[in-house]
């Protein structure tokens, strides 16, 4: 590998923010693939998917769109990293991108600062992933998941495969037991945020998160909601009792 910063696909039908977006990511050493609908879009994580460390994804696309795109990319390339690019303001679409496996999103008009930072943190990301040190399988919850294959074994037995963005949630808590870790921490350590933005984001990964580990995700045992605060990954039962105690 080269000494870029990583391989991108902008996926974005507007002329001007597809040429901005190219120009300033390859001035930042990233090489860069655009594709200018959808359809085209697929082609390319179809044709590139094993050197791309990160998509950044408009949502409104001509004919193909791209919820659909994400649909598919699932379906190619599992472990990609996808930022979606949201012109719109609608909470219900975000969550939607990030539930059909979107890993980030920003809203337009976005600045370019936030943007980078957050592509840096997803590819650097995809190249830790990428790393075949890490090979030894973790137990979160009732569940147990390979940071290398991202293979997870579900507290049911079945298995299920991990996004990058999943796993490096998964280590934070791991890393930090029995504390309690506010959003904002959260978004700046897995998503690289710098400032506190209103999202939805921590809570729709919480969500999935939930599924590798407990037996009924509804009723968590190990990832515990503390009210207006944040999310505790639990192994003290002593403390589960406190933070759901009312106060
Ligand atoms: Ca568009």
């Amino acid at each position: 590998m080269s000494n870029s910063q990583g391989t991108l696909l902008i996926v974005e039908d507007e002329e001007a923010i597809g040429e901005g977006l190219k120009f300033n990511f390859e001035a930042e050493g990233f090489v860069v693939h655009w594709a200018r609908d959808g359809a085209e879009g697929i082609r390319a994580i179809t044709t590139l998917y094993r050197e791309l460390d990160c998509v950044l994804l408009d949502l409104m696309l001509p004919e193909v769109d791209g919820f659909e795109v994400l649909r598919r990319t699932r379906e190619i390339a599992e472990q990609i990293p996808i930022l979606v690019l949201s012109a719109k303001g609608l909470e219900t679409d975000k969550v939607r991108a990030l539930e059909l496996g979107a890993d980030d999103y920003v809203t337009k008009p976005f600045s370019l600062l936030e943007l980078l930072l957050r592509v840096r943190g997803l590819t650097k990301r995809r190249r830790w992933y990428r790393d075949e040190e890490h090979g030894d399988e973790i137990r979160i919850g009732r569940g147990r998941m390979n940071p290398r294959t991202l293979l997870v074994s579900m507290p049911d037995g079945s298995t299920s495969r991990a996004s990058p963005t999943e796993l490096q949630l998964a280590m934070v808590f791991l890393e930090n037991p029995n504390k309690v870790l506010t959003r904002a921490e959260l978004l700046e350590r897995v998503w690289n945020y710098d400032s506190k933005m209103e999202t939805r984001t921590v809570d729709v990964f919480v969500g999935k998160l939930r599924r590798f580990m407990e037996l009924n995700p509804s009723r968590p045992d190990f990832l515990i909601s503390v009210r207006g605060v944040g999310y505790a990954y639990v192994t003290d039962p002593a403390l589960k009792e406190q933070l759901l105690a009312p106060r």
